[in-house]
């Protein structure tokens, strides 16, 4: 049975652009002292008509630049990186036969330096997101920024320009400086007001009850994630065999969702919203029991998606 039936995309790839570490405790209940790696997984969609499509990208050798010196040192000084020009996304997108032109969109989960430090690898790719996530930290720099996980030099300085932003709240006003629209997506001819956003519908036990039809072909479909950072998304796709939950940082461990496992307490220093980051890993919890069939993905999980 596929209760999401949604139109198959051709293959994915879960790839991983360098990894962190963390003490285990802090980001699993009853976890180790020890130190356990974080990879920085991302993901690379093979779409019939679209070409390909990145979920997020990693690390990139421009985030070690980026957090060379203080503020924004502070960021790795928490989160040890460890990243080689191997683990660029660009690089093993081209080890399995892919130029950077290639990719024609990504989707951003949401603005933590670790998930977007490869987009300007990718000069051609239009790039998707909740307005609500790009809009939390647009004006940050120095110190705020850096505590909101974020580093501004990492957005391509033509963002703006090749940005489509989604919002899963109706009276979310998109700012007027920032340009997004739909128009590129679809094609220059169809309106952008009939193709943005559109909602798509969710199995009626699924907890969450809608997500938005990235590119209209229900393909892709956005669901709203909110708590880990403002405006997170995660992402539903399924191929001929297997649909895919890309939950981004909604849990860090497939072990935390099959034995319900938050992170300590101590971890919500780091969320922006405690108690959303809560009912949203409750969700994904009966996510997990509702569809057994389903593969949750989550971005820092160690384990390989079959
Ligand atoms: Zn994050």
């Amino acid at each position: 049975m596929r209760p999401f039936q949604l139109s198959p995309i051709h293959q994915i790839h879960f790839l991983r652009a360098g990894y962190c570490t963390h003490r285990e405790w802090v980001t699993i209940r009853g976890g180790t002292f020890r130190s356990v790696r974080f990879p920085a997984g991302f993901a690379c969609i093979e779409h019939p008509t679209m070409g390909l499509i990145l979920f997020d990208t990693g690390y990139s050798e421009r985030f070690l630049i980026e957090t060379s010196s203080y503020p924004a040192s502070l960021y790795r000084y928490l989160t040890p990186v460890y990243f080689s020009e191997a683990d660029r996304a660009l690089t093993q997108l081209q080890r399995i036969g892919y130029e950077a032109q290639d990719v024609a969109l990504i989707i951003i989960s949401h603005f933590h330096g670790d998930h977007i430090a490869g987009l300007r690898d990718f000069p051609r790719a239009q790039f998707m997101y909740a307005a609500e996530a790009y809009e939390q930290v647009r004006n940050l720099q120095g110190l705020a920024a850096v505590r909101a996980g974020y580093l501004p030099n990492l957005l391509p300085d033509d963002f703006e320009e090749r940005s489509i932003a989604i919002t899963f709240n109706p009276s979310f006003a998109v700012p007027s400086s920032s340009s997004m629209t739909m128009s590129a997506l679809s094609k220059g001819s169809t309106p952008a007001s009939s193709f943005w956003p559109m909602h798509a519908a969710l199995p009626p036990e699924s907890p969450f009850t809608s997500g938005i039809d990235l590119l209209g072909d229900g393909s892709m479909i956005a669901v709203d994630l909110p708590g880990h950072a403002e405006g997170q998304i995660g992402l539903l796709v399924s191929t001929n065999q297997q649909d895919y939950f890309l939950c981004a940082d909604a849990a860090w461990s497939s072990k935390a969702i099959r034995f319900n496992l938050p992170p300590h307490p101590l971890a919500g220093l780091i969320m922006s919203n405690r108690q959303g980051y809560r009912a949203t890993f409750n969700k994904l919890i009966q996510l997990y029991q509702r569809f057994p069939s389903l593969q949750i993905v989550p971005s820092h999980c160690t384990e390989v998606p079959k």
